[in-house]
């Protein structure tokens, strides 16, 4: 048989016969209640994976493996900013989250309310989304880089009964606090949360408290004491969580995950694409605020009976060698991470890959923005162990392209996530008219509906959202639209080649630019703002941003311009946070736009990039181009 063969025909049948291949995969989990269908899709787009099916995501990733592993480590927890470690086997984790569950029904949390779970990584944070899965309460994680206006949005969007967080965070030795950030949140929020539970590390003695509101996490466990919590027995199609994304307007949107679909798509991809063996420890260096944490840190992982490595600390400290330390000390077997992050241990001596034992490591998986070829041959060679591109977004949970191993070994193309994954039905299509695009054509990304177990089953709140953002590219066509350019070659290995909305990817997190501008216009001092997305040796790309005064600056006045330019930063850091702060902040007198008025974000991005900036045919003023590359060459003040 020719190799890709048996790949091949596995993922034809996905195709074909949907339900009779995702009715086997459901095999891989447990199920309360079987399902009276294996699909129902009814009111298209609107795929309801597994309907009538009562299952719960928590006792899948715990209770499960009690019996045949409960001394087994369930979550290896190692934080070198606070030097805090600890191994908790299923046992114990089965325990704490107990207590968590206790905690949540003691605070009268119930069934399908929302909790906002706003933490930095610590082992509570895992206990508490494990335990909202406990009793069908839906969890909302809020990176803990974002700030209090981040905050606010979501609050308002989720409506949480509770919002948990800690005093701080800490990042290269300090501490980073939250506490007053969810004060000012709570303040923002036109809904706040009741009640706000915090775990308090100790790092922030001056922490303030609202009384009555604010709860400490070690009394409530103290007061629970060894509670034990049945589990809810859900509907496959009842919420898991929400998990906001950017897109291209300011409003995040809350992209939806099912219980039954998500649990059995992660399950069956521990299998066919991460190969990992119960029994085994996968370290994923994402954090629980990205998808990536929620499916590789959190439930993958643990609904297949492995150890997961949760780690609190930066990838070169205490030295660049201490992820592999921990490779070796926990045998891990699997590993995930991001381009960006191995674009920084690049950075650094090539010896520390060489000086921990890592052969315990079969395959290292990265995803989140284009894997270039350099990055991807160091590491591989360094440390002597294959790398596999993959290529997923928010909205999906799971892969979309990626090699399968564990299906078939299959030959891999730097710069390529290979093929696409089972159960996706990709297709390449042209902007205009939706028709799929031959091979070496570039086209959107496109997945022909139903879209697979796992994947959103909405936006919280809004279908029509849902429709209009993602199935409404073609008028004659209900595909959905990954936002992606895609580009296939004769082999078959598909290439991402970039976003085609608003939206860019700084290390590997995707942030929407009028989100951004949204924050700077806030400053009293802005008349007109356009954030566009510029490449980043380091990142991949950073947010630059270029403003229109309100007062009459003269752009050549560069003390003028740099604290504009300082204030900007201040302005986005406080509303967004650091995550989203332009890399510069040019002032211009006026911004290129059409005659309608559209801002031409492609032709500044290609300025900024130092490329041809493109059909100017429409351009209104041509001096705005002139001030965008005056502005680009002066140099910072
Ligand atoms: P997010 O939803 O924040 O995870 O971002 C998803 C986006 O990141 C995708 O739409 C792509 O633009 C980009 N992305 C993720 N993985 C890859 C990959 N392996 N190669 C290229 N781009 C990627």
């Amino acid at each position: 048989m020719t190799t890709g063969a048996l790949l091949k025909r596995f993922y034809e049948r996905s195709i074909e016969s949907p339900e009779a291949f995702w009715e086997e995969q459901a095999a891989l989990i447990h199920w309360e209640h079987p399902f009276e269908r294996v699909l129902d899709y009814s009111k298209p787009p609107f795929a309801r994976w597994f309907p009538g099916g009562r299952t719960n995501l928590c006792h899948n990733a715990v209770d499960r493996h009690l019996a045949e592993r409960g001394e087994q480590t369930a979550l290896a927890y190692v934080s070198t900013e606070t030097g805090f470690e600890h191994n908790y086997s299923y046992r114990e984790l089965h325990a704490e989250v107990n207590r968590f569950a206790a905690i949540l029904q003691r605070l009268h949390v119930r069934r399908g309310e929302r909790v906002i779970i706003y933490m930095p990584m610590i082992p509570e944070a895992v206990f508490a989304m494990l335990a909202c899965a406990r009793i069908g309460a839906v969890h909302s994680v809020v990176f803990g880089g974002f700030a209090s206006h981040s905050l606010a949005t979501r609050i308002d969007d989720a409506r949480p009964a509770l919002l948990v967080t800690a005093d701080a965070g800490m990042r290269g030795g300090k501490p980073v606090c939250y506490k007053p950030l969810v004060d000012e949140a709570c303040r923002l929020a036109k809904h706040p949360p009741q009640h706000v539970l915090i775990v308090n590390r100790g790092l922030d003695p001056s922490m303030a408290r609202v009384p009555k509101r604010d709860l400490d996490y070690a009394e409530q466990r103290s007061a629970v004491g060894d509670a034990q919590v049945p589990v809810a027995w859900l509907d496959a199609t009842e919420p898991s969580y929400i998990l906001y994304t950017s897109g291209t307007t300011g409003k995040p949107k809350g992209v939806q995950r099912d219980t039954g679909g998500y649990a059995v798509a992660l399950a069956a991809s521990m299998r066919h694409i991460f190969c990992g063996n119960p029994g085994e420890a996968m370290f994923t260096t994402s954090d629980i605020g990205w998808v990536v944490g929620h499916s590789y840190i959190v439930y993958g992982p643990l609904i297949h009976g492995m150890t997961t490595v949760m780690y609190e600390g930066l990838p070169i400290r205490p030295d660049p060698g201490i992820w592999w330390q921990l490779v070796e000390r926990h045998r891990v077997s699997v590993m995930f991470s991001s381009p960006t992050a191995i674009r920084v241990l690049k950075k650094q001596d090539p010896e520390y890959l060489k000086r921990h034992d890592v052969s315990s490591l079969r395959t290292l998986f990265l995803a989140g923005e284009p894997l270039d070829e350099p990055t991807a041959r160091w590491i591989s060679d360094g440390l002597s162990v294959p790398v596999v591109d993959n290529y997923w977004q928010t909205e999906t949970g799971w892969p979309i392209l990626s090699a399968m191993p564990g299906v078939e070994e299959t030959p891999r193309k730097f710069g390529s996530p290979s093929f696409p994954v089972y159960g996706y039905n990709v297709q390449l299509l042209d902007e205009n008219t939706g028709v799929p695009v031959p091979p070496g054509q570039k086209g959107v990304l496109g997945i022909v509906p139903p879209l697979p177990p796992g994947c959103l089953s909405t936006i919280w709140g809004d279908d029509a959202r849902f429709v209009s953002t993602y199935f409404s590219l073609f008028r004659n066509r209900m595909v959905y639209s990954s936002f992606d350019w895609g580009i296939r070659d004769e082999d078959g290995y598909y290439f991402i080649l970039g976003r085609t909305d608003d939206v860019i990817n700084v290390a590997g997190h995707r942030l929407g630019t009028r989100e951004i501008e949204e924050a700077i216009s806030s400053h009293a001092n802005v008349a007109e703002v356009a954030v566009v997305g510029v490449e980043d040796a380091l990142k991949g790309q950073v947010p630059v941003a270029f403003v229109v005064a309100k007062s009459a600056l003269d752009p050549a006045d560069a003390a003028a311009c740099g604290a504009l330019e300082r204030e900007v930063m201040d302005t986005v850091d406080r509303k967004l946070g650091p995550i989203a702060r332009p890399a510069r902040v040019h002032a211009v007198g006026l911004l290129p736009k059409t005659r309608s008025g559209k801002l031409l974000r492609r032709s500044i991005q290609a300025l900024a990039e130092g490329r041809d900036p493109g059909d100017l045919t429409t351009l209104d003023d041509a001096t705005a181009l002139e001030q965008i590359r005056a502005a680009l060459a002066r140099r910072p003040g």
